[in-house]
């Protein structure tokens, strides 16, 4: 689905001097995968992240989604955000709604989908609620269900689950697993960026490892237990270990 070769990018430090963020990026995304980024804090990962959402151009290297170049924003690839990203002073249908309006969607069948998504996360009923009178997990449903509306292939997850707590966060996990599981969305592959290699093994069918200094992929654990995992598996906890 999405496939990058020797992608390099850089930022211009506080001091002037370029800083490499990513070096020699090569990562396949496939049809019917989902895959965990595992790295430290600033090694790169949401960088990462915005180029394969055509947020902001590689250096060096090249990003394709099926097939073609990326060069900005693309139909198929949406993201989900760590801080979730909502409006304040919007509901939860509107914030859904806005990525169809960006979209030039007509207002009756933008109204349609986003209920469509709102129910499919489990926020029926939440439509006219303003985010702060959502929990952070119910916000966080909002910021996928903004994603999910566009009808992506491919959904980009930058620390999704990491602003809320332990349970909230295990709990929208295993509804998002539910959901790929369930083929209700077109969704053909996730991205899931995380520090937690709880939440990699246990969500991802590959795991790759992300070096900093400058980002770049270390090594690659292939999960093969099937899902629903135990995360008190011992084979997991083995394979982590190695
Ligand atoms: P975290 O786990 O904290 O989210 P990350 O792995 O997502 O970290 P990035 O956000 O991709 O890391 O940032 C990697 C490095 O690139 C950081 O040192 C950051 O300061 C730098 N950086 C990112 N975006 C920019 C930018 N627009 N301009 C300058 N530097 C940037
Ligand atoms: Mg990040």
């Amino acid at each position: 689905l999405i496939e990058l070769k020797g992608v390099g990018k850089s930022f211009r430090s506080a001091d002037g001097t370029q800083r490499a963020v990513l070096e020699d990026v090569d990562f396949t995304l496939a049809e019917g995968e989902i895959v965990a980024l595992l790295g430290q804090s600033g090694s790169g990962k949401s960088t990462l992240l915005r180029l394969m959402a055509g947020l902001i151009p590689a250096d060096d290297g090249s990003v394709h989604y099926r097939g073609q170049p990326i060069y900005g924003p693309t139909r198929g690839v949406s993201m989900v955000f760590q801080s979730f990203a909502l409006f304040p002073w919007l509901t939860v249908q509107q914030n859904v709604e806005l990525g169809l309006e960006a979209r030039g969607v007509p207002q009756a069948e933008r109204e349609e989908r986003a209920e469509k998504a709102i129910e499919l996360i489990g926020l029926s009923g939440f439509n006219g609620a303003l985010p702060r009178e959502l929990s952070g997990g119910m916000r966080q449903r909002v910021g996928i269900a903004r994603a999910l509306v566009v009808e992506p292939d491919i959904l980009l997850m930058d620390e999704a689950f990491s602003a809320l707590d332990v349970l909230t966060g295990e709990q929208l996990r295993d509804d998002m697993l539910e959901l790929w599981e369930s083929k209700q969305t077109p969704m053909r592959g996730i991205l899931v960026v995380s520090h937690n290699i709880e939440e990699a093994v246990l969500m991802a069918d590959r795991v790759l490892i992300f070096a900093s200094d400058p980002g770049r992929v270390r090594a690659e654990l292939r999960i093969s237990l099937p899902r629903p995992r135990n995360p008190e598996s011992v084979e997991v906890r083995s394979l982590i270990d190695e």
